[in-house]
C-alpha cells in the first residue's frame, strides 16, 4: 500500500502545528538528559495540572489525579475516569533510559600524564560513534551520610565538555583490518579528564589535581565514585535538520520521543470517562531486569494500591487487567536510503508518513515478540482512523538480520491487550538520532485517540 507523507496530506495549520510541539519537544530533551531529570520534569509538569502524590489520597473518586515514583527513576501518572476500574483502563508505557557511557565503579586513573575516567557503555551502541565527539557530565554523587550531590557539566557555554579519542586514520591500517566489533574495544572508550599536573605530589600527579578540583567544586572524595550515577552523554541540545527544518536531530530519541508524546497526550486528555495511565520506565536499554524497570513489581503493587484506595478488592485486580488495553510505546526502525539492503521495503516504516504500528517485534520465526491478538489491532485501527492519526504499519527490518524487543512482554504477561506501537527513529542508539515532526506529531495524535477513546 502507498503511503503519504504528513507534508502531503495536512493542511498548513497542521503542520504549523506538528512544527510548534517539535519546538517543545527539543526543548525538554535538551533539559533533560538523564532518567533522574525526565522524572523530575515530568511531575513538575503534572502538579501544574492538579496532580499529587498517590500516597497523599486516602481514596480515590472521578476526576483525581495522582502520581506514583519509584526511586527517583521510573514514575506512572493516573487519572481516575467515569468508568469502574474494573471494566479497564489505558496504558501507554514508555522507556526513559537512552545509550549513554557510564562512568566504572573506580573510574579515575593516570595514563601518561593524562587523567582518564574508564567507562561502561549502557545498552546496545556502535561504540565508534561515541568517539570523539563532545560529551557532557550528568549524574548525582549519593554520599554516606545520606546526602548527595548533583553534577552538571558541559551543556552551557562556558563550561568544558569532554571527549574520547580515537586513533588517527594515517595510523589506522590495522585497525581497519579489524571488524568494528574488534576495532573499538569497550575498555578503549576511556575519557579524557585533565593534564595538568598537582606539583607537590610526588606521583599520580595529574589525578591528584582532579580529585582536588572534585573536592573543592563537588565535596566529594575517589571512593564515593561506588555510589554516584555519573554519565556522559553527547554536549548540546535538540536541533531542526534538513534545510525545510522537517527533521529533529537529538540525543536520546530513543526512547523519549515516546515518553514526551505519551505524557503530553496525556495531560491534555484528563476530563474523560477513561481511567488512563501513563507509565515511564528505565532500565530498558539493559534488559529491563532492575527495581525501576518494567519488569519491577512496582507497576502491580501501584495497581495495588490504586484498586484499594478506590474501594475495590485485590481479587479484581485480574479482572482490570483482563479488561484494560496498553500500548508499548517504544521507536521503531524507518528504512534508510542509505542501507536499504537491511530492511524488507514492504514492512518497514517511512520516515514522514506517521507513527508506527508494530505487529511483530523481535526477529527470525517471531522469536520474541509479544503479537497481540487481531481483535486488539482492529481496534488500534478503528481508533486511529476515526481520529484521523496518520499511522502506518512497520517492522524493524528484514528477518534473521538481528531484531529487536520493547516492554510489551511486562504487561502482555498480566493478560493485558498490549500493541507495539511508536515513532519511527534513524541512526537508532547513536548519539544523534533522527526523527520526522510529521512522525512525532502523529505519535502524539495516535496517543491522544487511545486515552480518548472507549
Ligand atoms: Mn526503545
Ligand atoms: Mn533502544
Amino acid at each position: 500500500m502507498e503511503r503519504k507523507t504528513g507534508w502531503e496530506i495536512w493542511d498548513e495549520n497542521k503542520i504549523k502545528d506538528a512544527f510548534s510541539y517539535a519546538e517543545e519537544y527539543k526543548n525538554f530533551l535538551s533539559k533533560n538528559k538523564t532518567v533522574r531529570k525526565f522524572v523530575k520534569s515530568v511531575v513538575l509538569e503534572a502538579e501544574k495540572y492538579g496532580f499529587k502524590n498517590l500516597s497523599e489520597f486516602k481514596s480515590l473518586k472521578k476526576g483525581d489525579r495522582f502520581y506514583k515514583i519509584n526511586k527517583g527513576r521510573e514514575v506512572i501518572l493516573g487519572v481516575i475516569g467515569n468508568k469502574k476500574l474494573v471494566e479497564g483502563c489505558k496504558f501507554i508505557v514508555s522507556h526513559i533510559d537512552c545509550p549513554r557511557i557510564d562512568l566504572k565503579t573506580s573510574p579515575l586513573y593516570e595514563d601518561e600524564s593524562i587523567a582518564l575516567f574508564k567507562t561502561y557503555y549502557y545498552g546496545g551502541i556502535k561504540k565508534y560513534q561515541w568517539l570523539t565527539i563532545p560529551l557532557s557530565i550528568h549524574g548525582v554523587i549519593f554520599l554516606k551520610d545520606g546526602t548527595f550531590k548533583e553534577i552538571e557539566i558541559g551543556e552551557n557555554e562556558n563550561e568544558p565538555v569532554f571527549t574520547i579519542t580515537d586513533l588517527l586514520p594515517h595510523l589506522a591500517k590495522e585497525q581497519m583490518k579489524k571488524t568494528i566489533e574488534e576495532g573499538f574495544p569497550g575498555e578503549n572508550l576511556n575519557v579524557f579528564v585533565g593534564t595538568i599536573p598537582d606539583k607537590e605530589k610526588e606521583k599520580e600527579k595529574v589525578k591528584s589535581n582532579i580529585l582536588k578540583i572534585l573536592k573543592d567544586f563537588y565535596g566529594i572524595e575517589e571512593d564515593d565514585f561506588i555510589s554516584s550515577e555519573i554519565e556522559l552523554v553527547p554536549a548540546g541540545k535538540a536541533k531542526d535538520s534538513g534545510l525545510d527544518k522537517s527533521l529533529v536531530l537529538s540525543y536520546g530519541q530513543d526512547d523519549r520521543v515516546c515518553a514526551y508524546t505519551s505524557f503530553t497526550s496525556f495531560l491534555k486528555n484528563l476530563e474523560l470517562e477513561n481511567n488512563n495511565f501513563c507509565l515511564l520506565v528505565d532500565q530498558e536499554e539493559i534488559g529491563s531486569r532492575g527495581t525501576t524497570s518494567a519488569s519491577s513489581s512496582f507497576f502491580e503493587y501501584f495497581i495495588e494500591e490504586v484498586i484499594e484506595k478506590s474501594g475495590y478488592s485485590i481479587t479484581d485486580l485480574k479482572k482490570l487487567f483482563e479488561n484494560s488495553k496498553a500500548i508499548s510505546a517504544d521507536v521503531n526502525t524507518l528504512l534508510d536510503p542509505n542501507y536499504k539492503d537491511a530492511y524488507e521495503p514492504k514492512n518497514t516504516a517511512k520516515i514522514g508518513c506517521g507513527v508506527v504500528l508494530t505487529k511483530i517485534t523481535g526477529g527470525k520465526g517471531k522469536g520474541g515478540s509479544t503479537e497481540p491478538v487481531g481483535e486488539y489491532i482492529a481496534y488500534i485501527r478503528k481508533i486511529f482512523d476515526k481520529n484521523n492519526v496518520l499511522w502506518q504499519p512497520g517492522e524493524i527490518g528484514r528477518l534473521e538480520l538481528g531484531g529487536g524487543g520493547t516492554v510489551a512482554s511486562y504487561f502482555a504477561r498480566y493478560n493485558i491487550d498490549t500493541i507495539d506501537c511508536g515513532t519511527g527513529v534513524l541512526s537508532m542508539h547513536a548519539p544523534f538520532e533522527l526523527t520526522s515532526k510529521a512522525d512525532i506529531y502523529s505519535t502524539f495524535e495516535a496517543y491522544s485517540a487511545f486515552y480518548k477513546e472507549e
